[in-house]
């Protein structure tokens, strides 16, 4: 039939269901909730927001304000409702969650094109174009089914996240550039540590407060030791690190001649311009104590990070193994994954990959072609990491300005000075969107289809 099913009344599945109805498509939006709750939503409601109430900064010249920018500019629904329902918090956009969810929950009722059905998915429908938005907290039976689709190894049930660091605020006269015994090229930055320094830095990540994980986190956040949080690591003795992710062999510092007591590296972001990460360096440290923590490395003294460390509960796919970049499964083109799942990190980032799924599925189903948003973009930036990020540990994303293309030759040059390079990316990335957008509402083949 020409129904489209979505899996998951969330944030992302409920935009999905609006943007394909809204296309004059009908929809069947599966939500388990009452029948199955998870461990972290209390209320029957659809699109719960399950912890802050914060969409983020909504001030221009940020990358969240130009992600939110483009779900306007696309009606987003709830970017509508979120306006509708705010709550004062200065330059962020935070909503009344009770409010928020319950408009949310009115409004896809009221749809006379989605029909909402209160159940458990436990078998992935093959027969037509289906949208599996079920978060991070996918119920066991339909992530088993995922997992026979994809192969296990392909789908994840937790995160173990390195912090990432903004390049510019790097100590340059610190750090040096090599690779592991001088193999690989210079793709790394390395912070030497002498023992004094080394033994610091063990005691303060010993004393530093952490998060807790929840009681739900524990089951399935077996650490796989490959990926051990520093935090867990260190209390394994005082030199695990130095055997682990701080060990110097093989590393010269070209200031002294001689291999250092310890090192931390950093690695340039595939995907991620003008950024690096602190590799091996995944913690629960809490971020008020690890900006502190993480600035007693030599070289990061002054260093504003992009990203903290983090640990805890998510499921979420490979997403470059296994989705192209209009989010569809490779093997499985009726198949599409939205939201937290699809391998994004974070509200407005879920309910924007929803919307975009929401519109390839409708366009699907009427026969229109399925045009990738362009990689100027915000949302293009966040698919093309999605479809294209070559780490082997893929890790889910926010939006940051690292993950736009940076500004080309003479722009570039033109463009020194960081705010103005920022209005500029911002401006390219409306108009390319808006171009899409068009595109897409025109329902046929443009020249941007081959450009994602
Ligand atoms: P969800 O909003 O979780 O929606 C998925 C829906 O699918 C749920 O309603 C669920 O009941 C349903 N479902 C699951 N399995 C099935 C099934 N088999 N059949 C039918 N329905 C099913 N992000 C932030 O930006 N800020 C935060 O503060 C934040 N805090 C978080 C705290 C926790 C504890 C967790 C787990 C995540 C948090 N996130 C946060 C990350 C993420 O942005 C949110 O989880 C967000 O809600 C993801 O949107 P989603 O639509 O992908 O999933």
């Amino acid at each position: 039939d020409n129904v489209v099913t979505v899996i998951g009344g969330g944030l992302a599945g409920c935009e999905a269901a609006w943007q394909c109805a809204e296309q004059g498509v009908p929809v069947r939006l599966y939500e388990m909730r009452p029948v199955r709750p998870t461990p972290a939503h209390t209320t029957d409601r659809l699109a719960e927001i399950v912890c802050s109430n914060s969409f983020k900064s909504d001030e221009v010249n940020t990358a969240p304000h130009l992600l939110k920018e483009e779900l306007r500019r696309a009606r987003s629904l709830l970017i509508a409702v979120a306006e509708a329902t705010r709550v004062p918090a200065g330059a962020a956009l935070a909503i009344d969650r009770e409010r928020f969810a319950a408009e949310v929950t009115a409004r896809i009722a009221a749809h006379p094109r989605i029909t909402v059905i209160r159940e458990e998915v436990t078998r992935i429908p093959l027969d037509g174009v289906t949208i599996i938005a079920t978060g991070p907290l996918t119920s066991d039976a339909l992530a088993a089914e995922i997992q026979n689709l994809a192969g296990a190894e392909q789908l994840y049930f937790y995160d173990a996240i390195a912090p990432v660091v903004d390049a510019e605020t790097i100590n340059y006269e610190v750090v040096f550039r090599a690779a592991r015994y001088g193999k690989g090229g210079d793709d790394y930055l390395n912070c030497p540590l002498n023992k004094e320094q080394y033994e610091a830095f063990v005691d303060a990540l010993l004393a530093a407060e952490c998060v807790a994980p929840k009681a739900f986190e524990t089951d399935k956040a077996q650490y796989f030791e490959a990926c051990l949080p520093i935090d867990v690591a260190v209390r394994r003795g005082r030199d695990t690190l130095r055997f682990g992710p701080m060990k110097p062999v093989g590393l010269c510092d070209p200031r002294t001649g001689r291999e250092p007591y310890a090192a931390v590296q950093l690695r340039q972001e595939n995907l991620m311009a003008d950024s690096y990460s602190l590799v091996g360096f995944q913690n629960s440290v809490k971020w008020g104590a690890q900006k502190a923590l993480l600035r007693m490395i030599p070289g990061l003294e002054q260093a504003e990070f992009l990203k903290f460390g983090q640990v805890h509960r998510n499921t979420y796919v490979n997403g470059p193994k296994l989705l192209t970049p209009t989010l569809q499964v490779k093997h499985e083109p009726r198949l599409f994954f939205a939201g937290q799942i699809s391998g994004v990190e974070g509200y407005v980032e879920s309910l924007a990959t929803g919307l975009v799924a929401g519109r390839w599925a409708a366009a699907l189903v009427q026969g229109k072609p399925l045009l990738p948003v362009p990689r100027a973009s915000a949302i293009g930036s966040l698919l093309n990491y999605v479809a294209h990020c070559e780490n082997n540990d893929y890790q889910p994303v926010n939006i940051t300005f690292a993950l736009l293309p940076p500004l080309a030759e003479p722009e570039a040059r033109a463009y020194r000075r960081r705010p103005e390079r920022r209005a500029r990316q911002i401006a390219l990335a409306l108009a390319a969107f808006g171009e899409w957008l068009m595109a897409m509402e025109a329902g046929k083949s443009s020249s941007l289809a081959g450009e994602a």
